[in-house]
């Protein structure tokens, strides 16, 4: 399989996930389904009087608290979905640029706190390459940063997604912990299972306040004063700081069209994330959009693995459409 497909690609066929809201503990469910070139990520809430579709952008991010939220209000109510990123992720590690995300309800379900369950429905679905219909990104011109305290995201010139995160908690199960990984060249199971991880003092003031009704021990890896409560304990040792980044590659793809950069993360999380994304958009000096053929062109081949078919694709879950 050509690592550096430079077409579009969408999902071979439609499929239905269900889960939990982590924040209602109600049933959540999605729909994926393909989608036409240049319609990127696109989820649909058709459960509402006036059906509202809300692009996976940054300029529809309203809320990134505990889990990323996207709303839109349009002239007779607003929409909201809830906790989009690890859906995103799941996408983007797949190697899908366009799809449509009918969501039933105000939540993605939260599955088992990663992105495994939605990798393996897009695995089982095989991708539809789009042949015919040039894959576009977003080129950096120049280093971005944004900072908070001592949380820092930045973004540096490159041709691939690479995302290195470092996180330093002073919690014994946790301690200070990086990890790094590129987009379409590593395999997407070294990240795909990180769950997502919470403190029970947290969840205890939260589900108080009739917010996290979902959350449990079978959606999160949870933290009391000392230690992993989960009987099964860590999937990884370093579990956290993959889930850091699994998040960051989720808000990463809240661009209407895939950005490329170098990206270094200290301690940051969702709402720095999504600042660096809105940051690098705030000016047009600070990017531009090529055709990922013509980043290629002008790179060494294995400094190009951008936006390429995952390895996981063969022959067999991939159909060409010319
Ligand atoms: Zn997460």
């Amino acid at each position: 399989m050509n690592p550096q497909n430079v077409n579009q690609v969408t999902l071979r066929r439609e499929i239905k996930i269900e889960g939990i809201g982590l924040h209602s503990g109600k049933r959540a469910c999605v729909t994926l389904a393909p989608a036409l070139p240049n319609t990127g990520i696109l989820f649909v809430r058709k459960d509402l009087e006036q059906e509202t579709a809300i692009p996976a952008s940054f300029e529809f991010v309203t809320q990134t608290r505990l889990a990323t939220t996207l709303g839109r209000k349009n002239s007779q109510s607003s929409a909201t979905i809830s906790t989009v990123e690890h859906l995103l992720s799941a996408l983007k590690l797949m190697g899908v640029d366009n799809a449509t995300v009918t969501v039933e309800g105000p939540e993605v379900p939260i599955m088992d706190g990663s992105a495994m369950a939605f990798c393996e429905a897009i695995q089982s679905a095989g991708l539809y390459e789009q042949v015919g219909t040039a894959k576009r990104v977003t080129v950096l011109k120049k280093r971005i940063e944004v900072r908070k305290g001592d949380k820092v995201a930045s973004i540096s010139p490159s041709s691939r997604l690479h995302i290195q995160a470092r996180i330093e908690w002073t919690h014994a199960a946790i301690g200070t912990q990086e990890f790094q990984f590129t987009l379409g060249k590593d395999d997407f199971r070294q990240i795909a299972d990180a769950r997502t991880f919470g403190f029970l003092k947290d969840a205890e003031a939260l589900q108080k306040m009739g917010l996290a009704l979902g959350g449990s021990l079978a959606n999160a890896i949870v933290l009391d004063e000392t230690r992993v409560v989960n009987p099964d304990g860590l999937r990884h040792d370093d579990e956290f700081v993959r889930h850091k980044v699994l998040d960051a590659i989720g808000d990463f793809a809240l661009s209407p069209i895939a950005i490329l950069g170098d990206v270094n993360l200290v301690k940051a999380g969702h709402e720095l994330h999504s600042e660096l994304v809105a940051a690098i958009f705030a000016s047009p000096d600070n990017y531009e959009v090529k055709l990922l053929s013509d980043v290629f062109a002008t790179q060494k081949p294995e400094a190009s693995v951008a936006g390429g078919l995952p390895a996981w694709v063969t022959a067999a879950n991939l159909q060409r459409v010319y």
